[in-house]
């Protein structure tokens, strides 16, 4: 098989038909409607074989996961997808393996109603770059830049479970092929789920998100982003840290409550907003927690006012 009958066997009409959407593939370059009362949100990922998940994992996986982690970047904005592309490096044509990607891929796009606009597909060491395109609402600014003390910091989404189930698979390098032996762990790992819609019902619900990020390498450190960002420093309530109870079942609280905090790869959210929009937030999105304030200074403390540093906890694959 050529590389056109790959492209038209496994990414032509991949995803539903929307009406930004003029030409998909087929053209020098995919054309999509513009609209005065939207910005466009651009944010492109790689995602590289035997670095960013195990060379033989599960291909529909792989379709699903490298669409979600840049999907996850677009819902840190507050963005409604529009349309992706998909720069596809393959050792060779496997049409099994091309077939399952491109499923995985297509159940994520049709969830998320939005489709595949175009790429490019070449020879190599496999390697998956996918760019996401979005559309903000004008008004719409969750900026990194944009946290004021006072604000209280949410979390939403769960953390830390990825990091199991990475190391789960690294361990048993059998496991990554078979996507049915999956627990939360591993699914937390290799299907993320990007919480776009949960960002569109804060936009829709026009709650004042001051700021926000999504946690792709952990709690703290992507807290740290907003916080050097914002020129400010957070309390964390440490106590109200969801911890997952498949982490209690086989770690101490404290390494469970390190892996929250560090270990990254699960694509939650961090937003900081005024105190008063709190409760609203809680009563629309199920995973919510309230960890903390932001403050004016420097660093991370604890609501005892020790320093919170990265602890030992170590992930799998740097
Ligand atoms: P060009 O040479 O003009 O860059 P290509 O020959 O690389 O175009 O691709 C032909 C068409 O197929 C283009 O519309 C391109 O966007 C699309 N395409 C190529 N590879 C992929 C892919 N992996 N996924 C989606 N569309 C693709
Ligand atoms: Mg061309």
């Amino acid at each position: 098989m050529q590389e056109f009958a790959v492209i038209n066997r496994f990414f032509t009409n991949l995803g539903p038909e929307t009406q930004e959407v003029v030409k998909a593939l087929g053209d020098d370059c995919a054309l999509l409607q513009m609209n005065a009362q939207e910005l466009l949100a651009i944010s492109v990922d790689t995602s590289v074989a035997g670095r960013h998940f195990p060379v033989q994992a599960d291909p529909w996986a792989i379709g699903w996961r490298c669409l979600a982690i840049a999907m996850s970047d677009l819902a840190a904005m507050g963005a409604r997808p529009v349309g992706f592309t998909l720069a596809i490096t393959v050792p060779e044509i496997n049409s099994a393996w091309l077939s399952e990607f491109s499923q995985g891929l297509q159940a994520l796009a049709q969830q998320l109603n939005c489709s595949l606009i175009g790429g490019d597909t070449t020879q190599g060491p496999l390697s998956l770059t996918v760019q996401v395109h979005g559309a903000v609402q004008k008004g719409i600014n969750w900026r990194r830049s944009s946290a004021q003390a006072g604000d209280k910091i949410v979390l939403i989404g769960k953390v830390g479970l990825a990091s199991l189930g990475l190391e789960r698979m690294l361990q048993t390098p059998e496991l990554a092929k078979r996507r049915q032996a999956w627990l939360n762990p591993e699914q937390a790992y290799m299907l993320p789920k990007p919480l776009i819609q949960e960002a569109l019902s804060l936009v829709d619900a026009a709650i004042k998100v001051r700021a926000a990020i999504d946690i792709s390498d952990g709690l703290l450190a992507d807290l740290q982003h907003i916080l050097t960002a914002s020129n400010l420093g957070a309390v964390l309530d440490l106590a109200q840290i969801p911890i997952p109870e498949e982490l209690l079942a086989v770690y101490t609280p404290e390494q469970a409550l390190a892996a929250c905090l560090n270990a990254g790869d699960d694509y939650a959210l961090l937003l900081t907003l005024p105190a008063t929009e709190v409760s609203l937030v809680a009563s629309l999105i199920k995973d919510f927690a309230l960890i903390g304030e932001c403050v004016i200074g420097t660093g991370i403390t604890d609501a005892q006012g020790q320093v919170i540093t990265p602890s030992g906890y170590q992930h799998f694959i740097s």
